[in-house]
């Protein structure tokens, strides 16, 4: 073989077979819930403008810079969507959905790309569902938001999780808690990591996001925002833990979690494991009333959530949650000779009308390495054919699992089949 076989990029995975039944048993499930709440799904493009996202994500160079696959192709900049709320909100304002009247649930699933150091559960193209309920500053609708991606864990039976969540308050209380932080760490600047320096001037709350060791000591004793909030943020939240509890949704107040782009507002939220190592949220989300105007929309009031699917995967094979059935097979025909493929060629069409999965060997294997590669296939039954059944027109019908057999008729065989599996 040449030595100079290809691989994925560092941090993109193939997801083969034997995988994908975990990710339709998933997507499945989320789609349903999705019905459920009567939330429509919306399929934007993997590609957008990079002004999109550079200008959702507000004036973070670092985001862009160092975190985003992008490029240019004459005047056009093309960047690998991040996530997918900016995404939405400019579908939001491009097809005019303020005018389909009343506010609007969406919601997605989808490949997102983010130029990071690749870890576990942490990719460079990975995959996230979430929703956006658009158009409404209710905090009612922060918690059906909440509502509609616990119920996707709690279907799942991932239990073992803590939902934290905050107020990060309106550009009113944001500019006093700015101004409080940046006095707090001011003294201690010299000290604070290089990227948590940079941090200081364009937006000091992200100082809090930081993991860098160094950081964390100033971090521990800063402001919390909570002492910060007007009255008509503090109202929001009040309403909203009232109504997560009226819904019987435990959660932690954690006064420390910020969202530090600055078109959040208010409810920020995250849902952590334990059972996920350095890399613990399975997701996070919050309000944010300011994007879709930053992004030339008119002023409205939005909330929503993101998960990853890779980590709700890491999540579920650590607590042995089973992810939907072993793929399996219904059917496999096992054939002798020439004159028995040909059989098999037109039997296998008559069972896979039936709504059976049903295939065959297609490299001229013996009877044995049939056998073999249909146990393999997790096959529950075969059917064997040879020259002498075709001439007695009865084949043999073999229930894998329990190893018995008998010769019949292929109507019968059908017929055998159909009881099976309750068709
Ligand atoms: P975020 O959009 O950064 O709030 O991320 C929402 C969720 O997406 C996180 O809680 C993770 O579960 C997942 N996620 C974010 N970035 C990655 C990544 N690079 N690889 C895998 N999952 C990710």
């Amino acid at each position: 073989m040449s030595q100079n076989t290809f691989q994925t990029h560092h941090g993109m995975v193939d997801i083969l077979p034997e995988e994908s039944g975990k990710w339709h048993y998933l997507e499945a499930l989320i789609r349903e819930t999705a019905r459920e709440f009567h939330f429509g799904e919306i399929r934007t493009p993997v590609l957008e403008p990079t002004e999109l996202i550079a200008r959702g994500i507000g004036q973070l160079t670092d985001i862009v810079s160092k975190e985003m696959f992008s490029f240019s192709r004459g005047e056009t900049n093309y960047v690998l969507r991040p996530e997918c709320t900016a995404p939405v909100a400019r579908a939001y304002v491009q097809h005019h959905l303020d005018q389909k009247g009343g506010a609007q649930k969406l919601f997605y699933i989808g490949p997102m790309f983010r130029a990071e150091r690749p870890q576990k559960g942490r990719q460079r193209q990975f995959h996230q569902f979430g929703a956006e309920l658009i158009g409404t500053d209710a905090p009612i609708a922060d918690v059906e938001i909440i509502r509609f991606m616990m119920r996707i864990y709690e279907k799942i039976g991932l239990t073992k999780t803590t939902l934290m969540i905050n107020s990060v308050g309106d550009p009113e209380s944001r500019a006093d808690y700015r101004n409080a932080l940046q006095e707090y760490f001011r003294p201690n600047l010299n000290n604070l990591s290089d990227i948590s320096r940079q941090r200081f001037e364009a937006n000091p709350m992200r100082i809090l996001d930081s993991k860098e060791e160094e950081d964390q000591p100033f971090i521990e004793n800063a402001p919390l925002i909570t002492d910060y909030l007007n009255e008509a943020c503090s109202r929001h939240y009040a309403h909203v833990k009232q109504y997560l509890t009226d819904s019987g949704i435990p959660f932690v107040e954690n006064p420390r979690l910020v969202r530090g782009l600055d078109y959040y507002t208010q409810t920020a939220f995250e849902l952590i494991s334990s059972d996920l190592g350095s890399q613990d949220a399975l997701g996070g989300g919050g309000r944010y009333d300011l994007l879709i105007e930053e992004i030339g929309g008119r002023p409205t009031p939005a909330v929503g959530f993101a998960c990853g699917m890779e980590r709700l995967m890491i999540a579920c094979e650590a607590l042995g949650i089973p992810l939907g059935e072993a793929p399996s097979l219904d059917v496999y025909i096992v054939c002798r000779g020439e004159g028995a493929q040909r059989w098999a060629m037109d039997r296998i069409t008559d069972i896979r009308k039936q709504g059976l999965s049903c295939t065959m060997d297609f490299s001229g294997k013996s009877i044995k390495a049939q056998l073999k590669d249909a146990n393999r296939q997790n096959s529950r039954f075969a059917i064997i054919v040879g020259d002498s059944e075709l001439e007695q027109q009865k084949f043999t019908f073999r229930n894998m699992q329990e190893s018995t057999e008998e010769a019949l008729p292929f109507d019968e065989i059908v017929g055998k089949l159909n009881s099976a599996f309750d068709k």
